[in-house]
């Protein structure tokens, strides 16, 4: 498994007393073919200037005995079907070239009979060789005329699901035709029936459907299935032998040919040049799509055509000079087969049947194992079996009774009532927890500490419990996500200047503005500082964001041109004509780097697209970290200016820690929005407006005033709510 192996080239000369023997020459190794044209002999070819060409294949077959083309072509790839791997052998060139001569050979002369009856006597030898294996033998017939499917056993007895038409189906386990008839055949005699049956009805149905035999493709194929007669071998392996006889080569299309016969042509022509796509396709690594639904051939073989099979291909020419332009046009196709490479791999399967009978057979031998066990070790009769209702509702009481104290130990017994017990206790756990919190329910009204909303609600309507305390107040844990809470950082307080708290009180209290910056810099500096580190992230993450997008429109476009450009290449090829194209690949230069640009671009799409997914995400929460640090600040910011400025000094001692009220109970309504807008206005107030325009700051200074008095009576009802309570 695993080697790379490249489709096996040969060629076949049609014996003939006319041999153009200047023409065609052989090289020395048998593997090589020269042409040579005559100048203006033949003004079709010359017009290309070209007169030389020079093909190497794995070898060329002249004047071969079926015998030997058998060997060399065939022997090898039917050996391999019988250890799992798929084999497809093709015959291509022109009509009356010899193709039918070498699949099916002659049915009249044993000598002369061809690859398919040699193919099957090698199979049942190979099985008759394996006594180990249990290996059954199915044999199918198919032909495909004009993109219609016929099944030519189907004039045999067969039991099995009929199906018309025919379709293709595809499921996991491959490729295979519903309808198409599949002949077990214990022995070669009853195999040889299938092939002439299927012989003798292409030949009937030639006559009656007036339709020319070698304008249609047929597929025979051997499925081969081994199962080891070890029964605790539980893997089997499958493979299937396709041998195929493709519909003549050459082209008719240009001489005038209408009707049947031309319909016959464009069948076959595209047929043949979706065959030569899907097999190049298949040989490129990097090529995700194959197109093999192109055509019924293309798709009927789909799991036999190169890929993880062996393939051969098997080129009929004639030797004589009338016929050298075919024939120059098969070389070609099989020169450019050549290079398509293959990785041939066994068709392993498990056999279920045999897997669970294998499991069962060693859990009893393991459970006589464990009785033996038990007895030695002086352990009376321990069930192994699944534990019923009773059992488990017993360990149940065990582990209840274990938990309150009245019993000291569990004892074990074995795996599974261990496991049952850590089950138990969890069971047991979950359902303490939802006891417990229904009696808190019962009692409180709990609150999430992390929603700000819920708890400023509570605080304004100053929510307070018996004990006074205030229900789900935040405590400084309940503020995280990263963020050092406030609370847990004491007063960095700035030692030169002092602050308006502690001086003495003013009768007036300052301005919110002014005691906000004077707050970020004091109390507020740490929750001030995060809260700038997290919003320049944010800002930072934005960017990048931004960048991202650009660069993906600007792929997306590049990606637009590019599509569009192949798809102008393509419409050219196909204008240009695809196979009939001299010696050229079907896919010209041009196109290739086309798709390979559209493929790295895909990839740098969907990497930077990753990218910005990601920055999204990140923007997202870093965008909450924001939020909550500006709630914080301002939540903050407003109990300390409170505290400060507002509360009698004997209500000041019992916010004192240790005192009967925390701070987080003051009910603090917010004035005014300090968020970073408002802040940003206010610097630029006192650089801009106060100094050039005194009458704002009596107009600002008359708003502040205001909405301080009203907002110092709500406090103090607040307090006085929650004193009485
Ligand atoms: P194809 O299937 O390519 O159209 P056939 O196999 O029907 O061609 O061959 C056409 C004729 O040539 C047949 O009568 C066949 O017996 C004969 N023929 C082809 N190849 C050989 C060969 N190698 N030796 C002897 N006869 C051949
Ligand atoms: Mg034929």
């Amino acid at each position: 498994m695993g080697t790379r192996k490249k489709v096996h080239t040969f060629v076949r000369v049609k014996p003939t007393d006319d041999f153009a023997h200047e023409m065609i020459k052989y090289g020395d190794d048998n593997k090589s073919i020269d042409i040579h044209l005559k100048k203006d002999t033949r003004r079709g070819v010359v017009n290309n200037q070209q007169t030389d060409w020079s093909f190497k294949l794995d070898g060329v077959l002249h004047n071969a005995s079926q015998d030997l083309v058998y060997e060399t072509v065939a022997k090898d790839v039917v050996a391999q079907a019988l250890d799992g791997y798929n084999g497809t052998i093709m015959c291509y060139g022109q009509t009356g070239a010899g193709k039918t001569y070498t699949m099916t050979g002659t049915t009249e002369n044993y000598k002369h009979r061809g690859i398919l009856p040699r193919a099957l006597q090698q199979v049942f030898r190979m099985i008759e060789e394996r006594p180990t294996h249990a290996i059954t033998v199915r044999v199918s017939y198919l032909e495909i005329y004009n993109e219609s499917l016929f099944d030519l056993l189907s004039t045999l007895p067969y039991v099995g699901p009929s199906v018309t038409p025919m379709t293709i189906v595809e499921n996991p386990q491959g490729v295979f035709i519903k309808g198409l008839s599949v002949h077990l055949t214990s022995q070669e005699e009853d195999a040889f029936s299938l092939l002439f049956e299927g012989e003798t009805n292409r030949i009937i149905a030639s006559h009656t459907m007036n339709k020319n035999s070698s304008r249609s493709h047929c597929i025979f194929t051997i499925y081969v299935e081994a199962h080891s007669r070890t029964l605790s071998d539980e893997k089997y392996i499958t493979s299937k032998i396709n041998l195929v006889d493709l519909a003549g080569s050459e082209r008719l299309g240009k001489s005038g040919s209408e009707g049947r016969v031309l319909k016959e042509a464009t069948y076959i022509n595209k047929s043949l040049s979706f065959l030569e796509q899907a097999i190049i396709a298949l040989g490129d690594q990097k090529r995700e799509h194959i197109p093999f639904r192109q055509c019924k051939l293309t798709h009927a073989l789909k799991d036999s055509l190169g890929g993880n099979c062996n393939m051969v291909l098997l080129t009929n020419i004639y030797g004589e000079a009338a016929q050298l332009e075919e024939t120059l046009s098969s070389l070609r196709f099989a020169s450019r087969m050549k290079l398509v490479t293959t990785e041939p791999a066994i068709n392993e399967k498990y056999d279920a049947e045999r897997m669970v009978k294998n499991l069962e057979k060693e859990l009893a031998l393991l459970k006589q194992e464990l009785a033996i066990h038990d007895s030695l070790a002086n352990r009376t009769l321990v069930n192994y079996d699944p534990m019923d209702e009773i059992q488990i509702a017993e360990i149940n009481s065990q582990v209840r009774r274990y938990l309150e104290g009245t019993l000291d130990e569990i004892d074990i017994i074995n795996l599974r009532q261990i496991q049952e017990v850590f089950n138990q206790f969890r069971v047991v756990l979950s359902q303490q927890e939802q006891e417990v919190e229904s009696a808190l329910r019962r009692k409180y009204t709990l609150i999430d500490k992390n929603d700000f909303a819920a708890i400023s609600a509570v605080q304004k309507a100053g929510l307070v419990d018996v004990d006074g305390h205030l229900v789900g107040e935040p405590d400084g844990q309940g503020f995280g996500l990263g963020v050092t809470p406030f609370s847990a950082k004491p007063g960095k307080k700035s030692k030169s200047k002092k602050t308006f708290k502690e001086q003495l009180r003013p009768s007036t209290p300052p301005p919110k503005p002014v005691a906000f910056e004077d707050f970020k810099n004091e109390r507020g500096s740490e929750i001030n500082r995060i809260f700038k580190d997290n919003k320049s992230i944010l800002n930072e993450r934005r960017k990048r964001a931004s960048e991202t997008t650009q660069r993906i429109n600007a792929i997306k476009r590049e990606m637009d041109v590019t599509k569009e450009a192949l798809n102008f290449q393509k419409s050219l090829r196909e204008k240009q004509g695809e196979y009939e194209n001299k010696g050229l690949m079907i896919i010209d230069e041009e196109e290739f780097l086309l798709i390979l640009k559209l493929k790295d671009l895909k990839k740098q799409y969907r990497t930077e697209y990753q990218d910005l997914r990601d920055l999204r995400a990140e923007i997202q929460y870093c965008q909450h970290l924001v939020d909550q640090c500006r709630h914080r600040l301002l939540t903050e910011f407003d109990i300390w200016y409170n505290e400060s400025f507002f509360i009698p000094e004997d209500l000041q001692v019992a916010l004192k820690p240790g005192g009967s009220i925390r701070p987080g109970m003051v009910p603090v309504s917010r004035i005014m929005s300090l968020g970073e807008d408002a802040q940003d206005k206010f610097s630029q107030l006192q650089q801009v407006v106060l100094p050039e325009g005194p009458d704002s700051v009596a107009f600002y200074n008359a708003k502040v005033k205001t909405e301080q008095k009203h907002n110092y009576l709500k406090t103090m009802m607040g307090l006085q709510q929650a004193h009485r309570k």
